[in-house]
């Protein structure tokens, strides 16, 4: 009995964070087979699951903080074991006894920057709105149609921060009557909540909650895939439903709708690929598809992967944040696949994506052979 105690004191932790469902596991290594780790290295969360079932899970490891959350396993389980769900209670549990591998040791460093600014960067809330300086954007106001909500990344980091200057364009051009809440903006907190940490998400969306409501704000458009899930199906846990709209999807919509047109031609090779938290986890697949075919001389191609079949590019689920040898990293993969198809350009609708693929350009030394551009950059470029 000494010996089985402790594991069912940690059998009922993981039960009560979240993982209940790790005891419908049998084993069948499905997940294992489909996850993108195992196309980098050694990974199996057949055997996270198995060792959380007899409470043997080791918090000190790097394991538990691998899944990207990317969806692909959870789809091809038969058991509905809730795989991302069940990793998010051990981190919950690692958290709790503040044990972080050493790869994931910034996630403390993160944490205390959306605590203290709303952002993971630690940087002054105040300067939130600066992307947008000289473009004539103006404050988010009780009554404009559309909150545009840019994402950390995309207010803060000087590659994405040309995201946001393309989509204001954009907006600018067609006539949307749209604003932005700037510093009175958090983080979505999606990211930190998959890292574990409960409490700091529920501040981030109760505070983001009061001031959408303050504004009066019903729709918000979104760069970001992963604001775009959190907004649609967390927050309404809060008992609120904003209408949600990533940028992919409205500026097919203006496109369609004429309030945006197409003047010049774009002789070039793209290859799209689809974000884990867009396309496989939210179902938008053919918006950005569609918006990029109504480009004059443009050529879409599809990667080895696509679609519900899309390759995860390891940013998901905190990862972000995380240390990712060199060599590890999925998004290697993907610059190889779209340079192997002859694609000029790889084309994504995430700035986590973006981030990943920028880096592996040069991690692989294709710099110079291929460019990483989110669908709004290209949408700019050709707009009238
Ligand atoms: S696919 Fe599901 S049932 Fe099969 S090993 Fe993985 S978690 Fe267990
Ligand atoms: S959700 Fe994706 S990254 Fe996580 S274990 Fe499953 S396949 Fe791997």
């Amino acid at each position: 009995m000494e010996t089985v105690a402790p594991f069912k004191e940690v059998i009922d932790e993981v039960k009560q964070l979240g993982g209940d469902a790790v005891k419908y596991c049998y084993q069948c290594g499905k997940c294992d087979t489909v996850c993108p780790w195992n196309q980098v290295r050694k990974f199996s969360m057949r055997k996270l699951i198995r060792e959380a079932v007899f409470g043997l899970t080791e918090i000190e490891k790097e394991e538990i903080w691998r899944c990207t959350t990317c969806g692909k396993c959870p789809q091809r389980c038969p058991r509905d074991v809730k795989q991302i769900d069940d990793m998010i209670a051990l981190r919950r549990m690692a958290s709790g006894y503040n044990v972080f591998a050493a790869a994931v040791k910034p996630y403390r460093g993160i944490a205390q920057g959306l605590q203290a600014q709303g952002n993971p960067f630690n940087e002054d809330r105040k300067t939130r709105a600066d992307w947008a300086e000289g473009l004539g954007v103006k404050p988010y106001a009780e009554g404009m149609d559309i909150l545009y909500f840019p994402c950390c990344y995309a207010a803060y980091d000087p590659r994405l921060k040309k995201v946001a200057q393309a989509t204001a364009k954009i907006l600018n051009k067609a006539g949307v009557d749209y604003g932005i809440l700037g510093s009175k903006e958090n983080c979505c907190g999606e990211s930190i909540r998959k890292t574990g940490n409960e409490a700091l998400f529920k501040k981030l969306a109760r505070e983001n909650i009061k001031t959408f409501i303050d504004h009066g704000v019903k729709k918000i458009l979104v760069s970001s895939p992963h604001c775009y899930h959190t907004f649609k199906n967390e927050y309404p846990e809060f008992n609120v439903n904003f209408e949600v709209i990533h940028t992919s999807e409205y500026v097919f919509q203006l496109l369609k709708e004429g309030k945006l047109e197409i003047n010049k031609e774009y002789a070039k090779t793209v290859a799209y690929h689809d974000p884990c938290y867009l396309g496989r986890h939210n179902g938008i697949f053919e918006e950005p598809r569609e918006a990029l075919q109504k480009i004059p001389a443009i050529t879409v191609t599809e990667l080895p992967e696509h679609h519900i079949d899309s390759m995860c590019c390891g940013m998901g689920g905190g990862r972000v944040w995380a240390e990712t040898e060199k060599h590890e990293r999925f998004s290697n993969i993907r610059v190889e696949q779209a340079i192997e198809l002859g694609a000029e350009e790889l084309v994504t609708s995430c700035p986590y994506c973006v981030t990943a693929l920028e880096d592996s350009r040069l991690v692989t030394n294709h710099a110079d052979d291929i460019q990483v551009k989110d669908i709004t950059e290209v949408i700019a470029e050709v707009m009238k």
